[in-house]
């Protein structure tokens, strides 16, 4: 355990400890633990003299790259909070993101430099525009730090409440808030030798990580601080993109990593798959939405050596809080595969009704959490923030689920995305999951429109597998056969893409939309 209770008491004692070890790696360039902890604190002072004080909101606006890991570092050493936008977002909407968060300062990496000078030049509140990399006609953090060589060091540290990082949900139900996490956050636990440490999280000295999600998810920034937690490297990669990861792992620079089901089924659907040398994964971890059952044992069955562990979890609890460990996945399928498993250690997990009394086994209610794991707050919106956290300290998830007597978690869904037809309830999940089974089914939503008999009816939108041809009336009777008659659609669309946000989320809302025009839905 590195006791550490900050970042840059994390980034201290790797530094302290193993000098040379290879702390991050991205496009061929290595960074040793040693040499990062230089640069971040050298940035950090370069910060401060630039006039960043407690506090202060720093934007990144690019692709992942180790350089937005070096000005996490850097900004959290100075007490400044760093703000990772997410890059496929619209300039209106990465303008709206600078000027929620009141960002003093932006960073971009290259090809984002010239976007992020006209958006600064609208906001009178932005002082200074850096390009991540040199040679971009702006200065860069090299020469930032040359400029502010005589800069002093920093006469106060963070403290383990101190904000760190604020990110934008995805925005999957609407508009995005601005989540305000903490080192203690992330660094939940590490400080503390665990006990009960979980054998499926325990890395060995020669393993390394990846970063692969966008750094504005929770995912994406948490992942690239995680490797550090554990002392181990961690490979950083732009964007999704299987070809790289498959470099990766075949030459045994990569031995575990996250992906959401989206990025899992595009990674085993490459051909290049069967060529690479799978033998050096230990685990991969999924999650993020739900996972098709079908999709997981396809996953499994390409990495036969590779153990699975599912991660629940959001941006509001600093990502996972709930695990489905290796042990509970057989191959084969069993009931425990379609939960989502158990609270980690140190997390408290309730499931509540509307009242918000605890429900009984296998009874469904809204999953609420309390850990320090949860955020600080949501950025300027106490009521938001009250109502998704009681004075004890309780966060509302806004996801359905039951519990078995075992205590294993079912994610249902979004309560948000539930469907009322003919006064049943049904998960869109649910229906989605028997659909994956559909030997021509590629990806499939599920949603409810406006119905004159049922109040809503069940929809099935789906993207069929390469010259596959879709009969509605066989799926409808594919999925009839597999769960209760009334969760089966009563349409299915072929469609040829599916609208996802860029943490591969579908974006429901949207496929509702056309439906549902000029019309109320009483939850959006
Ligand atoms: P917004 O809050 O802006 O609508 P979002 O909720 O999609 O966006 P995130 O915080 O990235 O933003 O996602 C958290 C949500 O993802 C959870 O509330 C849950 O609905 C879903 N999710 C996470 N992990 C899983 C999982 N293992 N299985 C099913 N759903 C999951
Ligand atoms: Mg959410």
């Amino acid at each position: 355990p590195h006791g550490a209770k900050t970042l840059n008491e994390l980034a201290d004692y790797w530094a302290d400890t193993k000098p040379d070890h290879i702390g991050y790696r991205f496009e061929g360039r290595e960074t040793s633990f040693s040499d990062f902890r230089n640069t971040t604190v050298r940035l950090s002072r370069a910060l401060r003299a630039a006039g960043i004080r407690k506090g202060d909101r720093i934007a990144w606006i690019g692709k992942n790259s180790d350089r937005y890991f070096t000005l996490l570092f850097a900004a959290a050493r100075a007490s400044a909070v760093t703000v990772p936008i997410g890059w496929r977002l619209s300039p209106k909407e990465m303008a709206f993101i600078l000027e929620d968060a009141g960002a003093v300062a932006v960073v971009a990496s290259p090809e984002f430099v010239e976007l992020a000078r006209e958006l600064a030049a609208g906001i009178p509140a932005i002082r200074w525009v850096l390009a991540s990399e040199q040679g971009c006609g702006i200065a860069s953090p090299e020469e930032f730090m040359a400029e502010n060589i005589n800069a002093p060091e920093l006469d106060t540290l963070p403290q383990p409440d101190d904000a760190l990082v604020q990110l934008y949900t995805s925005g999957t139900t609407g508009n995005p808030k601005g989540v305000v996490l903490t080192h203690d956050n992330f660094l939940k636990n590490a400080g503390e030798e665990l006990p009960d440490t979980p054998s499926w999280d325990i890395w060995e000295e020669h393993e390394a990580g990846l970063q692969v999600m966008p750094i504005a998810h929770i995912a994406g920034t948490g992942y690239g601080i995680m490797p550090m937690n554990r002392g181990v490297s961690c490979n950083i990669v732009a964007e999704f993109n299987p070809g790289e990861i498959l470099d990766l792992i075949h030459s045994k620079q990569l031995t575990r990593f996250f992906l959401v089901p989206a990025a899992l089924q595009m990674l085993i659907n490459d051909p290049k798959t069967e060529q690479t040398d799978t033998s050096g994964v230990v685990q991969i971890n999924y999650g993020a939405s739900p996972m098709p059952l079908q999709l997981l044992r396809d996953c499994m069955k390409a990495f036969p050596n590779a153990g699975f562990c599912q991660f629940y979890g959001m941006t509001e609890t600093t990502g996972t809080i709930i695990v489905l460990e290796p042990d509970d996945h057989d191959p084969d399928g069993n009931e425990k595969m379609r939960s989502a498993g158990r609270p980690l250690p140190g997390i408290e997990v309730k499931i509540v009704d509307e009242t918000g009394n605890e429900v009984g086994v296998r009874e469904v209610g809204e999953i609420c959490t309390r850990s320090n794991a949860n955020m600080a707050h949501y950025w300027k919106q106490p009521e938001k923030t009250a109502e998704t956290v009681d004075k004890d300290g309780w966060l509302r998830t806004g996801d359905a689920a039951y519990r078995d007597t075992e205590g294993y978690i079912y994610i249902h869904d979004r309560m948000k995305d539930m469907i009322i037809t003919g006064g049943e309830n049904v998960y869109p999940a649910e229906v989605e999951n028997a659909l994956y089974e559909h030997p021509s089914v590629s990806e499939a939503a599920v949603i409810g429109i406006p119905d004159e008999k049922w109040g809503e009816a069940v929809k099935a939108i789906v993207v069929p597998k390469p010259n596959q041809e879709i009969d509605e009336e066989h799926v409808i009777g594919f999925v009839r056969e597999r769960i209760a008659g009334f969760k089966a659609p009563k349409s299915v669309d072929v469609i040829e893409i599916m609208p996802r946000n860029a943490s591969g989320k579908i974006l429901r809302k949207d496929l509702r939309a056309p439906y549902w025009a000029g019309k109320d839905r009483q939850v959006n």
